[in-house]
């Protein structure tokens, strides 16, 4: 039967090759590193359970549960704890917990009061022009106003994206806000007409929570799942270093503990960052790999700060997140013992802490104790945690996340022009149509129905 290669073990390339597999499709993955997963890994350590990357994921859609369903693991989801759902702002130096509706919203202390008054001349907003490609940032001005963007918007694409809200295009980076302009204009109006849609039960059948989850065990669980479904299939320390078309389709070279080898694919998905896909595929289309090379990324440094049973109070709701113009050093904290206990025992107490970003990109060149003790420190300002960590730990990604920015949308058809001139060749993963892990799960779904319907 034909192979199909599938380059990269992180949840794209894993739920792909899985789905292909399971509709009778030989799918491979060839992952460089040690580990399956990409940036997701739980870690043990110390009575605390770390995430390398992401936290949790959103239970509103299909995508992730399908996946845990297919795997046998969809019991072991773990909602978020319903303390848990309350968020702050640290905004003009303090932390302030955000509004959970519109009347809230307006006697809140978020935003000064001619601030929230902007907010509600959203009403009245136009419509952008049609086939206007506009940056977060104009389009937030146009519908709450400059301050309003410069706290909210900033703090929104903060938590996703840890980028630049004039660099990101409103567009890729947020379809949802501007779909809601196109359908109702006004932004507040389209949150009000949906609520009723949005509130509504999950249709009969589904098991969705519209909660954060996560899995007993953290997100590893998962990965740990795809590893044990695929099997050999799934190789690590299998570096693809080389793609040239043959006859029947691909030819891949690969070094693999060491030894360099080949592989024959008819068909190959490069689910690699798009650096990595450029460089794969300079000397097939240089123009195809200058559009990837364009995506650019956030470095990222995610630092675990864990206090042992009764050395800090533990923290009431969510976390919260930080806009820019506070000047701060973190981006976002997440309580992370208040929204999943089990991930810290006995009653200890774990921060998450997001550092770096488009914002802060030289944080990420700190080593670990920097991070950690400057992670400690504007914890202690922004939260007043003054108790010292029993546990820390920093992990960095120097290409963190994606960022969509202006004219994304323009590479996203010039890439898929070139494509079309590399018959069986596709690319797959968080830099294109969506960064979260439902995003990844449920393209990577659609990728495998389109592949194994051929
Ligand atoms: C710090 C952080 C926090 C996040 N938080 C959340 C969150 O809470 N919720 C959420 O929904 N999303 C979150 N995200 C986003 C989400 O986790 C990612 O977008 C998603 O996991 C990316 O998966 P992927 O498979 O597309 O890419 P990756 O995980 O990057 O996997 C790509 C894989 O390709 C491999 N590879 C590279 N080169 C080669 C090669 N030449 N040959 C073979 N293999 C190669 C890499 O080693 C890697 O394993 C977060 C991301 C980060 C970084």
């Amino acid at each position: 039967m034909a192979v199909i290669a599938v380059v990269g073990g992180g949840i794209t390339g894993l739920a792909l090759a899985h789905r292909l597999r399971s509709r009778g499709k030989d799918a491979v993955v060839l992952e460089a590193g040690a580990h399956l997963g990409g940036v997701i890994q739980t870690r043990q350590r110390d009575g605390f359970s770390t995430e390398t990357g992401p936290n949790s994921f959103l239970d509103r859609e299909p995508a992730t549960r399908e996946l845990a369903a297919s795997l046998g693991i969809e019991e072991r989801i773990r909602m978020a704890d319903p303390s848990a759902k309350s968020r702050s702002l640290y905004t003009r130096g303090q932390l302030r917990p955000v509004p959970a509706s519109p009347p809230a919203f307006l006697k809140s202390d978020l935003l000064p009061l001619g601030t929230r008054l902007r907010v509600l001349a959203e009403l009245f907003t136009g419509r952008a022009p049609p086939g206007q490609d506009e940056s977060l940032g104009d389009f937030g001005r146009r519908h709450v106003g400059a301050r309003a963007t410069s706290v909210l918007l900033d703090a929104m694409q903060t938590g996703t994206y840890a980028g630049d809200v004039e660099a990101l295009s409103a567009e890729a980076a947020f379809p949802t806000l501007k779909q809601l302009e196109r359908e109702h204009r006004s932004l507040l109006l389209g949150a009000v007409r949906t609520q009723g849609r949005q509130r509504a039960p999950a249709p009969a059948g589904t098991k969705l929570k519209g909660a954060m989850c996560t899995f007993e065990g953290g997100l590893g669980t998962l990965v740990e799942a795809l590893a044990r479904a695929l099997g050999p299939a799934a190789r690590t320390g299998a570096a693809v270093e080389g793609l040239a078309r043959s006859q029947n389709g691909w030819r891949l070279s690969v070094r693999e503990r060491g030894q360099q080898a080949e592989l024959e694919a008819s068909q190959v998905v490069l689910t690699s960052p798009a650096h990595v896909s450029a460089e794969l595929l300079a000397p097939l289309d240089p123009s195809l790999a200058g559009h990837l090379k364009g995506i650019p990324y956030a470095p990222i440094a995610v630092v675990h700060l864990g206090f042992a049973p009764g050395k800090t109070p533990p923290p009431d709701g969510f976390g919260f997140l930080v806009p820019g113009q506070e000047q701060r050093q973190l981006l976002g904290v997440i309580h992370v013992s208040t929204v999943f206990p089990f991930r810290a025992e006995g009653g200890r107490v774990l921060y998450t802490c997001l550092m770096g970003g488009a914002r802060r990109p030289d944080l990420v060149g700190l080593n670990e104790e920097a991070l950690a003790a400057l992670a400690q420190q504007e914890l202690r300002e922004m939260a007043g945690v003054t108790a010292s960590p029993d546990f820390t730990e920093a992990v960095r990604w120097p290409r963190g996340i994606p960022q969509y920015t202006v004219g994304h949308l323009e590479r996203l058809s010039a890439i898929d022009s070139a494509l079309a001139r590399l018959p069986g060749l596709h690319l797959a993963g968080n830099a294109y149509k969506g960064v979260g892990l439902n995003d990844c799960i449920r393209n990577a779904a659609a990728l495998a129905e389109t592949l194994a319907s051929r």
